[in-house]
């Protein structure tokens, strides 16, 4: 099963069943940001990674400022392409402001932060295009690892203002490509068991745009294998935080659980248990998402 947005009207003329389980949550930027920024903090209170769970807050904070105004932007939602692809919508410079305004924001820092600040300053508006460009094709060892956390923060404020107004509807189609974002066809950065509601039913979250789509449990999510997937935690067999493991392509994603912990936030929660991959991976297995702030390798 994958996902396709089109317009409510459409669906009405097609009279297309809907299924009763929801298959998309557009991203609410208005309190997300807010949220991941206090769940970083707390978060660094407690672990090694303190310092950088510091410093991903302090960008968290300002995609929450940055997020202020609507825009002016209707992606078409008529064709064959996720509305917010690249394919369906051009990447124009909007987002750059967005950047200077967040490397604008960083003071008082240290010199390795400080001098990213500085090199990507140089930048032109052209360069600046191209490296958005190398991210969102996927193309991530073009560009250097901490400039990406500056850029994808910046784009990914941008795309998420954009789902956020995206008044489609979802509706399954009958084909098993579900792994990628079905409003900006980016990668997820984990799943997650939504807290209290649905069941239990698990969603993939979009590392770019922010928006969360459904796909069974117990399946991997990057070849749709079904058999022989195992779990891995950190602690005890009902941990909130799991790899989800596949023996036929070796890869894995977290999925994270707010049945078992309601305080988790995905993207943070995620950087937080950066150990926890460290160990599948020594197990042979090879991550299929992307965390927006762990692009360095
Ligand atoms: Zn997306
Ligand atoms: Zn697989």
């Amino acid at each position: 099963m994958s996902i396709k947005i089109i317009p409510r009207e459409q669906l009405e003329q097609q009279n297309t069943v809907i299924r009763q389980i929801p298959l998309l949550f557009y991203p609410s930027p208005k309190t997300l940001y807010i949220h991941r920024a206090e769940r970083l903090k707390t978060l660094a209170r407690n672990n090694s990674l303190s310092d950088y769970l510091n410093f991903c807050a302090k960008i968290v904070e300002q995609q929450a400022i940055l997020i202020k105004k609507p825009i002016d932007i209707s992606p078409s939602l008529n064709n064959d392409f996720p509305p917010l692809s690249l394919e369906n919508l051009p990447l124009n410079d909007i987002w750059q402001d967005y950047l200077l305004t967040l490397l604008n924001s960083f003071s008082n820092t240290t010199y390795q932060i400080q001098s990213v600040i500085e090199q990507l300053k140089q930048n032109d508006s052209n360069q600046l295009q191209e490296k958005a460009r190398n991210l969102l094709n996927g193309k991530f060892n073009l560009v250097d690892g901490n400039e990406s956390i500056f850029i994808w923060s910046a784009l990914s404020v941008y795309y998420c203002q954009l789902a956020s107004q995206i008044k489609g509807k979802a509706v399954a189609e009958n084909t098993n490509e579900s792994w990628l974002c079905p409003v900006c066809n980016s990668m997820p950065a984990a799943s997650i068991i939504q807290l209290g509601a649905n069941n239990g039913l698990r969603y993939l979250h979009c590392s770019l745009c922010e928006s969360e789509w459904y796909v069974p449990r117990v399946k991997c999510t990057c070849c749709d294998n079904m058999q022989d997937i195992q779990y891995f935690s950190l602690d005890k067999e009902l941990a909130a935080i799991k790899t989800e493991c596949c023996d036929a392509c070796h890869s894995y994603l977290k999925i994270l659980d707010q049945d078992k912990d309601p305080h988790i936030e995905i993207i943070a929660d995620d950087i937080a248990s950066l150990i926890l991959d460290i160990k599948t991976e020594e197990e042979g297995f090879a991550k299929s998402g992307l965390n927006p702030f762990v692009f360095a390798q």
